[in-house]
């Protein structure tokens, strides 16, 4: 059977319909190749969400035909995910030798069309049509082989976005809000544990909004808070993360789970994007600054000691000096544990790339550079403050920066390394905090109290 390499770009959701597609494959027979060089197929699973992210893959798809058509005159390439979707034949047209283009609601249709392409009943194909309830097509799993993944599994709830922030291109790439049904949900996650899974991490790009149109709220419970609690009843199942929420998600239903489900890990990762009100209401997000620190403390209230991080935009069209300083005293105020900041990159189609007061790469650039700057002291100081406490642990695997150690994940989504071996793989265990590095806890699990 041919085999297949999946390079993927970009988030989460991505990584996981990447993962999804390669066990699809897996099942029919192909195997999974090292790299590209020895790959019968070869697809690209792109990403929309910065204009550098489509460079990327556009260049790697050309420069990789372009040895091909030399070396391996029978190689079969593919375009994935919302670039696929965005451009659909565009992609075809401006790189001939590309066989397949599949979109966001067709990842699970991937193998059948290869086995056309490769039995040589079609020559091109192009599929960027909707299609009902392939929301529910992205379930399995590829976890033999593959250490991390057999510890701790992303499970995909829903896709699509209704939002329609400013900056963004998902809604556009993705398509409107579609869930999967609880009892769909809760089936996948009962196999993954049953397989060995101890922590789940239920995905979408807005997993707050979760069966919000097909779920009505009861006793006070969102439809999101109401699967969250039935993935909590799975016996074997040790940690409940999700990602990524939006601040509007997060009701009283949400913070009281935080204090009554002992499996939902205490670590939020709450996109805030700005800490200017003004560009609040421009980004079209939806909450204010102060509706947001009510939520941190809230949260810090229910779970004290929960990990929090964020997502930051610098440079959004018209951001003055005084807004951005409004984003750096959020950061002071809020201390994240963790902020990706993203340096504002201008979408096609989407309204803010058409608004006026774009802003130079130079100014992008600098603030992007002080936000930064402050993050990374404020983090350093609360990893710090972890060093002679002990912490409780999943252990996932070997240390990606150094194999020899092994690395787990404390509940609050920190980073530990220890000297450990392949035993310790899938333990929950506590060790002692002995250094901080950059994002990176140093444990050891022979010092405890
Ligand atoms: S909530 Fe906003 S930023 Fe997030 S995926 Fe939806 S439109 Fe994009």
């Amino acid at each position: 059977m041919p085999s297949v390499f999946i390079k993927t770009y970009g988030c989460q959701m991505n990584e996981r319909d990447s993962e999804a597609v390669a066990a699809q494959l897996v099942a029919k027979g192909y195997t999974l190749a090292k790299s590209e060089a020895v790959a019968d197929v070869v697809l690209l699973n792109t990403c929309s969400v910065r204009d550098m992210a489509e460079r990327k893959a556009l260049n790697k798809m050309a420069n990789m035909v372009g040895i091909a058509k030399k070396e391996r005159p029978n190689q079969i390439f593919g375009f994935m995910g919302c670039m696929a979707q965005s451009r659909g034949q565009e992609l075809i047209d401006k790189l001939p030798d590309v066989d397949l283009v599949v979109g966001t609601q067709k990842f699970h249709r991937t193998a059948d069309y290869l086995d056309e392409i490769l039995a040589g009943r079609r020559d091109k194909i192009v599929d960027t049509a909707a299609e009902e309830k392939s929301e529910a097509a992205i379930r399995e799993h590829l976890l033999n082989g593959n250490a991390q993944k057999s510890v701790s599994a992303f499970v995909s709830i829903m896709q699509g976005c209704n939002q329609y922030c400013t900056f963004c291109i998902v809604p556009y790439t993705r398509g409107e809000e579609r869930s999967r049904t609880i009892d769909d949900i809760v089936a996948e996650c009962r196999d993954l544990v049953s397989r060995g899974v101890k922590e789940i991490t239920l995905l979408g790009q807005i997993v707050t909004s979760y069966g919000k149109r097909d779920i009505a709220t009861t006793n006070g419970k969102s439809a999101f808070v109401q699967l969250v609690d039935a993935v909590h009843e799975i016996d074997g199942l040790e940690r409940i993360r999700f990602t990524s929420p939006h601040p509007k998600g997060y009701g009283d239903d949400l913070v009281e789970a935080y204090a009554r489900l002992p499996k939902l890990c205490e670590s939020a990762h709450i996109p805030v994007q700005s800490g200017s009100d003004r560009l609040l209401k421009i980004m079209h997000r939806g909450y204010t600054r102060e509706r947001f620190l009510g939520i941190i403390e809230k949260l810090r209230h229910a779970r004290p000691g929960i990990g929090i991080s964020t997502d930051i935009i610098v440079g959004f069209p018209g951001e003055t000096e005084e807004d951005f300083e409004q984003t750096l005293s959020l950061a002071r105020e809020v201390e994240f544990d963790q902020a990706y900041i993203f340096k504002y990159s201008p979408r096609r189609d989407t309204p803010a790339a058409d608004m006026d007061g774009q802003l130079s790469t130079a100014v992008k650039e600098e603030r992007n550079e002080r936000l930064l700057r402050l993050v990374n002291e404020i983090a350093a100081r609360n990893y710090e403050k972890l060093v002679g406490t002990q912490v409780q642990i999943l252990v996932e695997g070997p240390s990606k920066k150094n194999p020899a150690r092994m690395m787990g994940r404390t509940r609050c989504n920190k980073i530990v390394v220890f000297d450990g071996s392949d035993r310790h793989r899938g333990q929950i265990m506590d060790v002692k905090i002995t250094r901080a590095g950059s994002f990176t806890l140093y444990g050891d699990p022979d010092i405890l109290e």
